[in-house]
């Protein structure tokens, strides 16, 4: 299978989050690379390079100002007397109101959402190339290509049109999803990873164009705790168009593949013609985040199953985080996609 990574994607390398109120290690860490291709390799991937398509496709999605700071803040966050290296938002206005502040400080409050998504000197270059990484995949279906894997990272899907959070900056399945769109398609994202996918929905939650579904711990007592829950269905358009199958923690193999039909009723009756899987691996049972108990050869059933499909398939990477089995995982995921 032809899979897409851009070596730029390695210049985020975040040194810190707040779990609990504590400063911890930040887990999205560029080591994740190495491993996610080895996992790929493992299972018949040849890399390339993506071609640059520009802002056009990001900023279909994402608005202007909020990519004006992405690209400024680092570089006005610095010019803080005492600031850290890292943009980190002390302020976080819940409740917004028509007003956008001028200031750094009130401008990494406005557009990130958490302490997850730190931004240094390199995390715009990499967010860009994890982004035109998913582009180029989604091209790679148009012109005929029947399935691709896409290593974005940083990854996704918590990423809003304004709002960074959860590791994430720009939503490359999202992104992925409206250039398929724009291509004449009928595209369905069907997210996988541990978390529920908060951007994505809050993306497209008042559209009837893309289908949004998403399997996840559920949110009640697990990040991102405001969205993900069943009720949340879609709004005007898009009512009916946004599928939450939230999942007890420590749901398994079995009881997660059965949840997954549940899922696909929904995919065939949209009329799908071209599935984005936003592919984390998070949902492993020994993963440092600990929402599921999903095993190897779990993985391996999941791909099968999504390839069963018979759709066109562009496979866009998420979470999974540093355990000894994160590379194996992929491997096993790609291998069952393949082998059905
Ligand atoms: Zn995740």
């Amino acid at each position: 299978m032809r899979a897409i990574l851009d070596d730029r994607q390695r210049a985020h390398d975040p040194k810190h989050f707040m779990a609990n109120g504590a400063r911890l290690a930040n887990p999205e860490q560029p080591r994740r690379i190495e491993v996610l291709k080895a996992g790929a390799e493992a299972a018949g991937c040849r890399f390339e390079a993506p071609q640059d398509h520009g802002l056009g496709p990001i900023a279909a999605l994402h608005s202007a100002e909020y990519l004006v700071f992405l690209q400024t803040i680092h570089e006005r966050w610095s010019r803080i007397e005492g600031a850290s290296d890292e943009v980190i938002p002390n302020i976080h206005p819940d409740r917004r109101t028509a007003s956008y502040p001028r200031s750094a400080v009130g401008q990494a409050g406005f557009h990130q959402a958490d302490t997850s998504c730190p931004i240094a000197a390199g995390t715009w270059q990499a967010a860009y190339w994890s982004a035109q990484s998913a582009i180029e995949g989604a091209d790679l279906l148009s012109s005929g290509e029947q399935a691709a894997y896409v290593l974005s990272r940083p990854p996704g899907h918590h990423a809003f049109a304004d709002l960074a959070g959860g590791f994430c900056f720009l939503n490359n399945s999202g992104i992925a999803a409206e250039r398929l769109l724009r291509a004449g398609k009928r595209p369905a994202i069907l997210d996988v990873d541990v978390h529920h996918g908060n951007g994505t929905q809050g993306i497209f939650y008042e559209r009837a164009d893309v289908l949004t579904v998403s399997l996840h711990a559920d949110p009640e007592r697990f990040y991102p705790f405001f969205w993900g829950h069943g009720a949340e269905r879609g709004e005007g358009a898009g009512r009916g168009c946004n599928l939450n199958l939230p999942l007890a923690r420590g749901t398994g193999d079995d009881d997660y593949l059965n949840t997954l039909r549940t899922a696909f009723e929904h995919i065939r009756a949209f009329g799908t013609d071209v599935l984005i899987v936003a592919l984390g691996l998070d949902a492993y049972e020994k993963d440092p985040l600990k929402g599921l108990a999903v095993t190897t050869p779990g993985f391996n059933r999941i791909g099968s199953a999504i390839a069963k499909l018979g759709l066109p398939t562009l496979l866009v990477q998420e979470g999974g985080y540093l355990s000894d089995e994160l590379g194996q995982n992929l491997t096993s995921f790609l291998r069952g996609f393949q082998d059905a």
